[in-house]
C-alpha cells in the first residue's frame, strides 16, 4: 500500500487564507489583531524561528511587534515587559521564544502571561482547561495543527485507538489531551515504555513526537494507520548545500507502504504550527472584540 500524503503545507495554505478571511471581517470594526513575540539573546535559531512567526503575522493582516531582551536581562525586566504586554489592548497574543537564558525560570515566565493572551497555549490554566475538556481553550499550536490536520483529511478520532509517542508539556500530552477530547482512546508512550512496537501496533492514528529519527519503523504500524510524524531532525548530508537534511521521526518511505496516510517532514506539521499560532492570534481578538460588541 502507499499511504496518502498529507500535506501540512497545502493544509496549511487553506486554514491561512480562512484567517485572510477572519482577519479582514475584524478589520471592518476596526479590529486589528496583535501579535507580539518576546526574545531574550540572540540565539540564531531563535531568531529564525521569531522572524518566521512575524512574517506570517504580516503576510495574514495581523500586525506583530518584536521585542528583544538582551542576554543579560533578569527576570525582573522580562516579567514586567509581559506586564505590560498583558496591559495593551492593541496585543492579543503574547509569545516568549523559548528556550530562555539560564537566569530565568521558564515556568514562571509563562504563568506571568494573561492566558487569555497565551496563543503559544503554554500556560498552565489553558493547559488545566484542556485537561477538562474545553474545547474553546486556546490549545497549544502543534497539537492543534495537526488535529486540524486530521479534520482536513477526513481522519475523525471518535472511537478511534490512538497512541502518541512523547509526552512533552508542548507537544505530546497536549495532543493526547486533544485526542481524547474528540473521543479516540489514547495512549501515551515515553522512554520508559516497554516494548513500543507491541504498543504502536496497535494504533489506528499514530502522532510521533520524540526528536530521534527513525523511532517508528516499518513494523511497528498497524496497517492502514494514519500517521502523523511531528518530529523535526537535522541529519548531515554532505550533497545538500547545507550540509544537513531535515528528517521527522518516522521511517517515511518504508511506513509509507504500511500506513494509509501520513504526514511528511519537511512539509507536514511544521506549517501548521504557523498557521495554529496565526489562528489563536485571530481567535483571542475576536474574544476581546465580542467582549466590546
Ligand atoms: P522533548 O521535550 O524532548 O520530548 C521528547 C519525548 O519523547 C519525551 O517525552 C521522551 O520521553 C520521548 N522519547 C524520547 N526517546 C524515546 C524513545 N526511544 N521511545 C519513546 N519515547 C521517547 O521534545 P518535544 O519538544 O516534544 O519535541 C519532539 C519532536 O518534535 C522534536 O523533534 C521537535 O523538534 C519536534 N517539534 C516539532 C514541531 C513542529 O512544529 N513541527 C513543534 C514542536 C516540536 P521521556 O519523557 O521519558 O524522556
Amino acid at each position: 500500500m502507499s499511504a496518502k500524503i498529507i500535506s501540512g503545507t497545502e493544509i496549511a495554505r487553506v486554514v491561512r487564507e480562512e484567517l485572510n478571511e477572519r482577519v479582514a471581517i475584524l478589520a471592518r470594526s476596526a479590529v486589528l489583531p496583535g501579535l507580539a513575540t518576546v526574545m531574550v539573546g540572540d540565539d540564531p535559531a531563535s531568531r529564525l524561528y521569531v522572524g518566521m512567526k512575524n512574517r506570517a503575522a504580516a503576510e495574514a493582516g495581523i500586525h506583530s511587534r518584536q521585542l528583544t531582551l538582551p542576554a543579560t536581562a533578569d527576570q525582573d525586566d522580562l516579567l514586567e515587559t509581559i506586564a505590560a504586554l498583558n496591559a495593551d489592548d492593541a496585543i492579543h497574543g503574547i509569545l516568549v521564544q523559548l528556550p530562555l537564558p539560564r537566569q530565568m525560570d521558564a515556568s514562571r515566565v509563562l504563568l506571568a502571561i494573561d492566558p487569555s493572551k497565551d496563543v503559544d497555549g503554554f500556560h498552565p490554566t489553558n493547559l488545566g482547561r484542556l485537561a477538562t475538556g474545553d474545547v474553546d481553550v486556546l490549545a497549544p499550536c502543534t497539537p492543534k495543527g495537526v488535529m486540524e490536520m486530521l479534520a482536513r483529511s477526513g481522519v475523525d478520532p471518535a472511537g478511534k485507538r490512538a497512541v502518541v509517542v512523547g509526552r512533552s508539556n508542548i507537544v505530546g500530552k497536549p495532543m493526547a489531551l486533544l485526542l481524547l477530547n474528540a473521543n479516540a482512546t489514547i495512549s501515551v508512550a515515553h522512554r520508559r515504555t516497554v516494548d513500543l512496537g507491541a504498543l504502536t501496533r496497535t494504533a489506528e492514528i499514530l502522532v510521533v513526537a520524540v526528536g530521534r529519527p527513525k523511532t517508528i519503523v516499518a513494523d511497528m504500524v498497524k496497517p492502514g494507520a494514519t500517521v502523523v510524524d511531528v518530529g523535526t531532525n537535522r541529519v548531515d548530508d554532505p550533497s545538500r548545500e547545507r550540509g544537513y537534511r531535515v528528517v521527522g521521526d518516522v521511517d517515511f518511505e518504508a511506513v509509507s507502504e504500511v500506513a494509509s496516510a501520513i504526514t511528511p517532514v519537511p512539509g507536514g506539521v511544521g506549517p501548521m504550527t504557523i498557521a495554529m499560532l496565526l489562528a489563536n492570534t485571530v481567535e483571542s481578538a475576536l474574544r476581546r472584540a465580542r467582549k466590546r460588541w
